[in-house]
């Protein structure tokens, strides 16, 4: 059966409630998960994808859209528990989700961590610990922009450079769906650049934006925020002018 299904995964931090959105699509052979939250998720996310009909041990994939301990914190816990998921991520990002490099977002937070307000600074090492802690996974494929797996109609790896260098969005033809990572967000129901604060790059992310209207994308699946299903062209031409 072939289906794409996005799992909004909500949860409550420091009385905060938020949701996050993996997506899932499979066909006859493979079930492929998009980012897989923060660490300590894996039971979240395995029991949303049950909710709406899959059975994660039958995964075959898990694409990572970049380094950040939102998206790929459970990844070591999935591995553990699936150990035949294949780990698709790009070239640039694998060395910092295989702990090869030093995450470039520990780096941010140390770098301007002596910038920062005294009020501010609790919560600046306890994110820099968070970062500390997360756990590395190897990466089993590593893919570059264009690069096509032939599976659930077709998943094409656009590179979206910007929030993080290595940052990779997913178009899946079958379902004109662009599945974004943190290259886009929702925000009040509209689409929108994502946080310039833990975006590395600006101008290179809306270089990568317009790169996006080159795709035909009925629907834009955001990591923070979900699905937008409007005028997809509109939307992105408004956010590169
Ligand atoms: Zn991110």
């Amino acid at each position: 059966m072939n289906r794409l299904t996005v799992l909004p995964v909500e949860f409550t931090t420091g009385g905060i409630t938020n949701t996050i959105y993996p997506a899932i699509v499979c066909d006859e052979t493979e079930m492929v998960l998009f980012d897989c939250g923060y660490p300590g998720f894996f039971p979240l996310l395995t029991s949303a994808a049950a909710a709406a009909g899959f059975d994660c041990s039958k995964l075959t994939k898990i694409f990572i859209t970049h380094h950040d301990y939102d998206h790929m914190g459970a990844l070591a816990e999935f591995k553990q528990a699936y150990p035949q998921v294949q780990i698709i991520a790009s070239c640039i990002e694998e060395p910092y989700i295989s702990g090869r490099r030093k995450s470039l977002r520990l780096q941010q937070a140390e770098d301007i961590y002596p910038t920062l307000p005294e009020e501010q600074k609790d919560f600046a090492r306890n994110f820099q610990q968070k970062l500390q802690e997360m756990k590395h996974v190897a990466v089993d494929c590593c893919v570059s922009d264009k690069a096509r797996l032939d599976c659930c109609g077709g998943i094409e790896v656009v590179a979206t450079p910007g929030h993080m260098p290595g940052h990779i969005s997913l178009y899946l033809h079958d379902y004109k769906t662009l599945i974004t990572g943190d290259a886009l967000t929702m925000e009040n129901s509209d689409l929108a650049m994502a946080n310039p604060q833990y975006t590395l790059d600006m101008a290179t992310a809306k270089e990568s934006i317009k790169k996006l209207l080159t795709y035909d994308i009925e629907q834009i699946i955001c990591y923070h925020g979900g699905s937008y299903t409007g005028n997809c062209r509109e939307a992105l031409q408004r956010l590169v002018r």
